[in-house]
């Protein structure tokens, strides 16, 4: 692991992280293999900052996710939380720690209970950690629904009552309610209609600045995760093959990946448009990955030894670091 992620003020250190499920078959359903949805990831995340998570559908950017907030067990590696090391804790530790990490889900109504007002909803993390008296308990949990902007009468309500954009914002104020240090949102807005998606990015941003909270936020739609980031990580078949600030990522991308992704980006202006780079073919099984880079069956810069060894992500750049041959000739034979 490299020196960077032992700084001082990391709020998440991610080591070596591998989150692999496996696959039975067989008779006496055995394990016949594994599919690798997390593959050797590392990164940091600084208090205060948000890093990016960007990738294809079923990249390994929710698992990653998941596996921080302990809704996973990792197969390996190590993530450690505010200094101390959350990897393998369970019980009273866990549910501590948990205090401190919150969620924010894709489909928030899946996420909300139906059956419950909203003030219940909000107040339930309260309930479990804390012992309030009913007024306290509620005074608080008015004053998080206008904190994330939902009208008074939103606590004797029902998730069903409101859009989509609305329970989102229930879902924040949950995430909230026990004042986090860290916040995962795991593509917060693809559910919701574009006209609403940046009012809700935009409360997000208040309340990091307002709450002094870290974002670990997870996204397909390279447009939104600009809008969002300081840092980003490209992630492509359980592995970050890319990771830098936001405008070194879209300025200047390096992996062949990354180009691919930041020229489908439609812009404003079709004068400035370099041209679409095209990806042929599929993503590969995660259950049955590519040998040497995990890219290289669809790379358009491919080489001989692109399909014999995997490259390692080395910086490139301060604070630019990239998996990839072109760059990087230290590998490791697979
Ligand atoms: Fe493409 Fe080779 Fe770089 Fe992989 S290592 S991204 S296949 S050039």
């Amino acid at each position: 692991m490299e020196s960077t992620l032992k700084e001082k003020d990391n709020l998440l250190e991610v080591i070596d992280l591998k989150t692999y499920y496996p696959i039975k078959g067989g008779f006496l359903r055995q394990t016949v293999g594994h599919v690798k949805a997390v593959d050797n990831v590392s990164f940091a995340i600084k208090n205060g900052e948000t890093l990016g998570l960007v990738g294809e559908s079923g990249c390994g950017k929710s698992t990653t996710g998941r596996t921080i907030l302990r809704l996973l067990d990792a197969t390996e590696g190590q993530i450690v939380f505010n200094g101390q090391d959350i990897t393998k804790l369970k019980g009273k530790s866990l549910r501590e720690i948990r205090k401190d990490i919150q969620m924010v889900f894709q489909d928030p109504y899946a996420s909300l209970n139906p059956m419950q007002m909203v003030g219940n909803i909000v107040a339930e993390p309260i309930m479990n950690y804390q012992k309030k008296s009913l007024n306290s308990l509620k005074d608080e949990v008015m004053a998080l629904l206008k904190k994330v902007g939902l009208p008074e009468d939103a606590y004797y309500k029902y998730a069903h009552e409101f859009s989509g954009g609305q329970r989102q914002r229930i879902g924040i104020a949950r995430a909230l309610a026990l004042r986090p240090k860290l916040i995962i949102a795991d593509e917060p807005v693809s559910a919701l209609d574009v006209s609403v998606q940046s009012q809700v990015l935009n409360l997000l941003k208040e309340l990091q600045e307002e709450f002094d909270l870290t974002f670990l936020f997870i996204a397909h739609d390279l447009s939104v995760v600009k809008h969002m980031s300081d840092r980003i990580g490209v992630m492509y078949l359980g592995n970050i093959v890319e990771i830098a600030d936001k405008e070194h990522i879209y300025d200047e991308p390096l992996h062949p990946y990354t180009q691919a992704l930041i020229s489908a980006i439609p812009v404003p202006d079709p004068r400035k448009k370099s041209q679409r780079i095209v990806l042929q073919g599929d993503i590969p099984s995660p259950a049955n990955p590519p040998q040497g880079c995990p890219f290289h069956p669809r790379c358009p810069k491919a080489m001989a030894e692109c399909s014999l060894t995997k490259p390692t992500l080395k910086e490139v750049k301060p604070g630019h670091r990239v998996a990839c041959h072109l760059y990087n000739n230290d590998t490791d034979k697979q």
